[in-house]
């Protein structure tokens, strides 16, 4: 494996001013619904540079009954217009914090057999201990795929400790990508940092910081960190690779169906594997982008009157109002609320916000006239 800092493939050519559709590959490919689902905001961890809605000390959690019957009802709607695969994921908050959610995960792992694929994914600061995390590997391990975003947080964290969490998850065929907002004035510390994870064979997402109404990458970046988090890093499967070199074979179950019956393994030829996100120009080339995470930094992120496929192909589910929305940055009234009840949209609807901003909102397909 390359030890490359960064990628062979340079996102800096990819023409986005003349892209006509987009979207991440298993989004396009298959008949793949996404819920992303704030279980609440309860955080055991008070980091200085968190924001404040982002976060409480009071726990706010749902019961678990009414996110069980939530699910169900996500799916109903979904199988509705034919969607019959499902990606949950799950941030906060901490949600490894709320008291149900290894039930949660275990009622979406024994609708396997009903469902073409299922995936979960969260983000987490990773603060429970060892056995908490081998219940999480037993609880999904009858899905076929599970990855977490790690937030790593230097105040509250230790180096070694977090890291060898993230090994045991990928011996057990568990994806993992650190994550580290590149704050200007601290750069260079927090790359030393994220060096530490890379030569230990961990994926690092260098994240631009964003202004304050997330519109825009904050000033204050040198031209040789602009180019780190444009082509830093690139995502490798580390996964497999660690589970190569133990000699432990994936015992995931296999997608049973895709929609257009499209491989999802990148063509080679044309972009390198890892690549999640698909885009097309005018003239219909295909472009490739290691992950969604990269369009703020290009400030691709201005989609009014794109059709998009929030709302019909995912949802977000926030708190603490228990909203039930197209996605985060969208500005239409939400789809309904996970107390009375919701209505998904069937087909694919235009974009009337000015800024589409969060990388589970980019990532949704998008195509313009
Ligand atoms: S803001 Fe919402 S509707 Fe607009 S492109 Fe982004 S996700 Fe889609």
């Amino acid at each position: 494996m390359s030890d490359s800092k960064f990628s062979e493939y340079d996102f800096s050519q990819i023409p986005f001013g003349d892209i006509k559709s987009f979207g991440q590959r298993s989004l396009l490919y298959r008949n793949l619904f996404n819920v992303s689902w704030l279980l609440g905001r309860f955080c055991n961890y008070k980091c200085s540079y968190c924001w404040p809605y982002a976060r409480s000390d009071v726990k706010d959690h749902r019961p678990t009954d009414l996110l069980i019957r939530t699910m169900d009802e996500i799916k109903k709607q979904a199988r509705a217009n034919d969607f019959n695969s499902f990606h949950f994921s799950f941030s906060g908050g901490e949600p490894t914090l709320h008291p149900g959610f290894l039930t949660l995960l275990s009622h979406l792992s024994n609708d396997s057999m009903n469902s073409d694929y299922q995936s979960t994914h969260m983000t987490s600061n990773l603060s429970p201990g060892i056995g908490w995390f081998k219940k999480y590997i037993e609880t999904t391990e009858n899905l076929s795929r599970v990855s977490i975003t790690a937030s790593w947080h230097r105040e509250f964290a230790n180096k070694e400790d977090f890291r060898d969490k993230i090994h045991l998850m990928q011996e057990n065929d568990i994806h993992v990508t650190v994550n580290m907002v590149m704050v200007p004035t601290l750069f260079e510390e927090f790359y030393k940092e994220a060096l530490f994870f890379h030569e230990n064979n961990i994926n690092v997402t260098l994240k631009p910081q964003s202004n304050t109404s997330a519109t825009k990458i904050v000033d204050g970046y040198t031209e040789e960190q602009l180019k780190l988090l444009h082509n830093g890093m690139p995502q490798r499967n580390y996964t497999e690779h660690r589970m190569g070199q133990k000699n432990i074979q994936s015992k995931r179950i296999q997608t049973k169906k895709l929609d257009h019956g499209i491989s999802l393994t990148t063509n080679t030829e044309t972009a390198p594997q890892s690549m999640q996100i698909e885009l097309t120009d005018r003239s219909g080339k295909k472009w490739y982008l290691d992950q969604a995470e990269r369009f703020n930094a290009f400030e691709f992120n201005k989609f009014k009157d794109w059709y998009c496929h929030a709302g019909f192909q995912g949802i977000v589910i926030r708190e603490p109002d228990g909203a039930i929305k197209r996605s985060y940055s969208c500005h239409d009234e939400p789809l309904g609320n996970i107390e009375t009840g919701f209505q998904i949209f069937n087909r694919p609807m235009k974009c009337n916000t000015p800024s589409c901003v969060s990388s589970v909102d980019n990532k949704m397909p998008k195509f313009r006239d």
